[in-house]
């Protein structure tokens, strides 16, 4: 079977955001100039084939760096990570989740296990908020060592693509990392165990529930230039957008939602009456918007 234009896309900026193969032989992660631009994606800086920094990681950077700078005097904040995800954000919202993101592929990949699927319920959905707000924004701030730094919370506690793209291959490359396995390596890997169970059975559950990236690009959804459309007149509410969506969303109650990552699929593949379509737009979209991810 022909594998589908995301597909594609999807397939291509994974292998381009982990695009050093040379670790083999170097036995570290890449290092180079490109470390320095963030990938649109969820993937970890410290997997050894990237060739960029994640976005969720250079983030928390600069919040724990926020205290030691404003105490040296220098209060220049690097706002390069946040202008690159507004810049993402303005113009497709939610986009490169579906398009992009390799920790989101791979949970499309998972969820085509055969079994039984379920949903979730759509309040699940507010817990990545506060996972951006208090491990991306207020540990690496106000958490801080002796030495007056903040740590990158959700790295350290919970991100699992970084337990998956860093923490497993690079015990592996380097076995004595493996002496500092301890409690919290086993905790993270637990996370990322249920989480990828998980995917076997819900729709993309990182993304919908704990995923800060998403959370911020989700802020752009009504207000980015590109925008969902949904027809109201021709809509039969059959439900075949929900059932398709990778998210769980229910569009016909409003295009735009939080948990949309503009895949296009329910307008390709699902949506038989036209009901479905898009547009780019500056004006604010004027469609309800919940959250998006209850059972029909
Ligand atoms: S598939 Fe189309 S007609 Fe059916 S509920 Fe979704 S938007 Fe409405
Ligand atoms: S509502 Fe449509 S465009 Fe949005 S995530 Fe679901 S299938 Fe993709």
């Amino acid at each position: 079977m022909m594998l589908d234009f995301r597909r594609w896309i999807q397939s291509i900026a994974t292998v381009l955001s982990n695009a050093w193969l040379l670790f083999p032989f170097t036995g570290t992660i890449y290092q180079g100039k490109l470390k320095s631009l963030c990938v649109p994606g969820l993937n970890c800086y410290s997997c050894p084939a990237a060739v960029g920094a994640c976005p969720m990681g250079a983030l928390q950077t600069m919040f724990a760096s926020v205290r030691p700078s404003f105490r040296a005097g220098n209060f220049h904040i690097g706002l390069y990570v946040i202008g690159t995800l507004g810049v993402i954000g303005s113009l497709a919202g939610r986009m490169p989740c579906g398009w992009l993101c390799p920790f989101g592929f791979m949970q499309e990949l998972v969820n085509k296990i055969p079994s039984p699927k379920i949903d979730i319920p759509s309040f699940l959905s507010c817990f990545k908020y506060a996972v951006l707000a208090i491990f991306i924004v207020a540990l690496p701030i106000f958490a801080v060592d002796i030495f007056g730094y903040g740590e990158n919370a959700f790295c350290k506690y919970i991100c699992p693509a970084g337990t998956l793209q860093a923490g497993i291959p690079m015990s592996f490359l380097q076995p004595r990392l493996r002496d500092l396995w301890g409690g919290l390596f086993m905790v993270k890997m637990a996370i990322l165990l249920f989480l990828i169970l998980s995917m076997v059975f819900i729709r993309r559950p990182f993304c919908r529930t704990l995923c800060p990236l998403g959370a911020i690009y989700s802020l752009f959804n009504r207000v980015s230039v590109f925008k969902m459309v949904h027809h109201p007149d021709r809509c039969v509410r059959c439900g075949e957008c929900y059932r398709n969506c990778p998210m769980g969303v229910r569009f016909y109650e409003g295009a735009n939602q939080n948990n949309c990552i503009r895949c296009l699929q329910c307008m390709r593949k699902s949506c038989k009456y036209g009901a479905i379509g898009h547009s780019l737009s500056a004006a604010p979209s004027k469609d309800t918007m919940p959250s998006g991810g209850a059972s029909l």
